[in-house]
């Protein structure tokens, strides 16, 4: 399995600095599986987080692939800025968490129409779930209450993490504990760091972020 990056966006945080936003596609064979759709939403979200975005469609051609190479998508959760153009890939299964989807039509109504559009197809998914040999998804409630990782094994027993939002930043990763997390990290604390002890005692040999573009290697 390869993983690639694509740079989707950036925005604003409430820190006031530029952050990337990533997704990622993960092929074998003739397989693609993308992680993430990237930005979209009501215009009030993008002009908040001063959005400079791209069209996923773009990105991907970089990579010498179109929306419909694209087989399947996994949503590590239903932020505006890792759904926001699932509606591009009509054709694809999204594979999410079932309470994600719980949370996000309870929580988000407003991104109904870029999640939640007539004739998204959803498997949901209810805790770890295996999603091809070698690609499996942990549920890692606290950032939101359905988040996942994604975790990509290479037929050598190493494996990636595609932590999510689960952190947002090396540092954040490296030091759960710190009083001093960037806003939005967590919505249930307890949960969160839980679910961040977990995927480190796991030991990826590599943490691929969301919103940083560090790769952490062990
Ligand atoms: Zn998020």
């Amino acid at each position: 399995m390869e993983i690639k990056r694509l740079h989707l966006a950036s925005l604003q945080g409430a820190d006031g600095r530029r952050w990337p936003v990533h997704g990622f596609v993960v092929t074998r064979g003739g397989d693609a599986v993308l992680v993430d759709t990237g930005v979209g939403g009501p215009q009030q979200a993008l002009d908040d987080w001063r959005v400079v975005n791209r069209s996923v469609a773009d990105a991907l051609a970089e990579l010498d692939l179109s929306p419909a190479d694209i087989g399947l998508v996994i949503n590590t959760h239903l932020h505006f800025d890792h759904c926001g153009q699932n509606a591009v890939f009509k054709h694809a299964p999204f594979y999410v968490q079932r309470a994600e989807l719980d949370r996000a039509r309870r929580e988000a109504p407003d991104l109904h129409d870029w999640f939640d559009f007539t004739g998204a197809r959803f498997e949901l998914l209810d805790g770890d779930t295996e999603i091809l040999p070698g690609l499996r998804v942990i549920a890692t409630p606290g950032h939101t209450a359905g988040h996942q990782c994604v975790v990509v094994s290479a037929d050598d027993g190493a494996f990636d993490l595609l932590i999510g939002d689960a952190a947002y930043t090396p540092r954040v990763y490296a030091d759960p504990a710190s009083d001093k997390l960037p806003p939005g990290q967590a919505s249930d604390l307890p949960a969160w760091r839980d679910s961040l002890r977990r995927v480190q005692a796991l030991g990826p040999d590599r943490v691929h972020f969301c919103h940083h573009t560090d790769v952490i290697h062990h």
